[in-house]
């Protein structure tokens, strides 16, 4: 008798190949759940010696406890085959495209599923406020909400859960995390990969729903939430929920403050690269943005009329991952001392991981002549991937970091006026060639 199962529905596929065993290996390296039963299955007709070998070549160790299953997970037979090769309580973390886990969580209905099961699910979680929820309320019929984990794996990165003590274990910060002291707030998420022959994905999400809507989102509710009083998962989500319960774009106006791009041809770190619209599965007509940005109002007492930005864009030569808090001029620079043209900002990087703050000095030279300097702090890897992370929090059964079933539904609600506004043409899709760094301009000048 082992002491848990994973079972990985969608075994050969992109995401527990490049993400879930590597996460999966650092986890068991490190000591957690050593009596783990790994279970793969898959329509490929592969054998367990097929799967073994793709489970060693990612954990760098080999993982006798493993095995794998040919299953389609749309037949109730075949998902009960499945869940009988589990010795113990399992968790299913259903690494499939989505239209295919909805299926597979109605067949479910029909399937005795063993006490203490937990379901994993990534993202996207539904396409839309009203698909996520009929997607929640089919999940609470099959076990309570506890046991369910929507996976965004940023929640897993240690820098951004350094959002939490940066905000909530400093006296210096937090007192200037408000309306009086912010102006703005930019976060940004620019990749340098392209599509990477994830059309059959991407193509169907696109910038906004892909990033923006899930991993953007979850960072801009830990900027913005009040403090928790601990890091339980019913506290910390409910501060969460708050947040984004009044977070909406910006003055209601999502043909004003949002817009789209798609990269064309370009050359990026060397590489030719074609254009989104003709990389290979991508059907032009759908219009996917690879760029997308909004402004977003965060409508609470502490953060009324502060714009917050947010965007992400593929193929992007100069890769920016951070989130940076400017804030007001002060009051007053006395007169005689000169140069003041910069405001301070506070920046969290996301890789690298690292914290900086720019401000104003007399600095070298001319001491009546200001010079902005940069305080820059280092954060190291954490001790585990995001993925091994998400996946400690599922076998220590502790869903702090996985999305609860209504901000699933909120992140939906906040960006639908932009999808919307979008599908009836009322925000063209702009270009940018690959490589470059994307719309320069900003949507609201600070
Ligand atoms: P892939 O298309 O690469 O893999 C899908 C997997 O599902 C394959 O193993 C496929 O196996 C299996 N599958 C499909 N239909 C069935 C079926 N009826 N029965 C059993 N298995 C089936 O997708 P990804 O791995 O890229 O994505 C999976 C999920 O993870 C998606 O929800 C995606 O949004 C999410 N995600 C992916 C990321 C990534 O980087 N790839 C990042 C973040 C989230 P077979 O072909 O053998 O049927």
């Amino acid at each position: 008798m082992t002491d848990q199962s994973l079972i990985i529905l969608g075994a050969s596929g992109d995401l527990t190949a490049r993400l879930l065993l590597p996460g999966l290996g650092a986890l068991l390296a490190a000591g957690h759940v050593p009596g783990l039963q790994l279970i793969g299955a898959a329509t490929e007709d592969w054998d367990d010696a097929r799967w073994r070998s793709r489970v060693s070549d990612s954990f760098g160790f080999s993982w006798d406890k493993t095995r794998y299953i040919q299953a389609d997970v749309t037949k109730a037979d075949d998902l009960r085959a499945v869940l009988a090769a589990a010795d113990g309580p399992p968790a299913i973390f259903f690494a499939l495209p989505p239209a295919v886990t909805a299926r597979a969580c109605s067949v479910l209905l029909d399937v005795d599923l063993p006490p203490g099961t937990r379901l994993v699910l990534e993202k996207p979680f539904g396409t839309s406020s009203q698909a996520a929820a009929e997607l929640n309320s089919l999940l609470t019929r099959l076990v309570p909400e506890k046991q369910i984990h929507r996976v965004d794996h940023f929640l897993g990165k240690s820098t951004v859960l350094n959002i939490l003590g940066l905000r909530f274990a400093n006296r210096i910060f937090e007192p200037l995390l408000t309306s009086t002291h912010v102006a703005s707030v930019d976060i940004v998420f620019d990749e340098d990969l392209a599509l990477e022959n994830r059309a059959g994905y991407y193509d169907h999400a696109g910038a906004l729903a892909d990033m923006i809507q899930s991993h953007l989102l979850q960072i801009l509710g830990l900027l913005t939430m009040e403090p928790p009083t601990s890091l339980d998962a019913g506290e910390l989500r409910d501060r969460l929920a708050d947040v984004l319960r009044a977070t909406h774009i910006w003055e209601g106006n999502p043909a004003a403050f949002s817009r789209r791009a798609r990269y064309t041809a370009g050359s990026l770190q060397g590489r030719q690269l074609p254009g989104y619209a003709q990389e290979p599965g991508v059907d032009p007509s759908r219009n996917t943005e690879t760029l997308a940005e909004v402004v977003l109002a965060v409508d609470t007492w502490r953060w009324a009329g502060v714009p917050f930005r947010l965007r992400s864009g593929k193929a992007i030569g100069d890769s920016r991952k951070e989130a940076v808090i400017t804030f007001r001029c002060p009051p007053r620079v006395p007169d005689g001392l000169t140069g003041y043209d910069e405001h301070d900002r506070l920046r969290i990087g996301f890789g690298p991981d690292k914290l900086a703050l720019d401000f104003n000095i007399n600095g070298p030279g001319d001491p009546f002549v200001l010079d902005q300097v940069t305080l820059e702090a280092g954060f190291g890897p954490g001790d585990l991937p995001p993925y091994g992370e998400v996946l400690r929090g599922v076998f220590d059964n502790d869903p702090t970091l996985s999305i609860r079933a209504d901000v699933a539904e909120q992140c939906w609600r906040i960006v639908e006026p932009v999808t919307a506004a979008w599908a009836d043409g009322k925000v063209p899709l702009l270009e940018y060639p690959a490589g470059s760094t994307g719309l320069t301009d900003s949507l609201l000048k600070p």
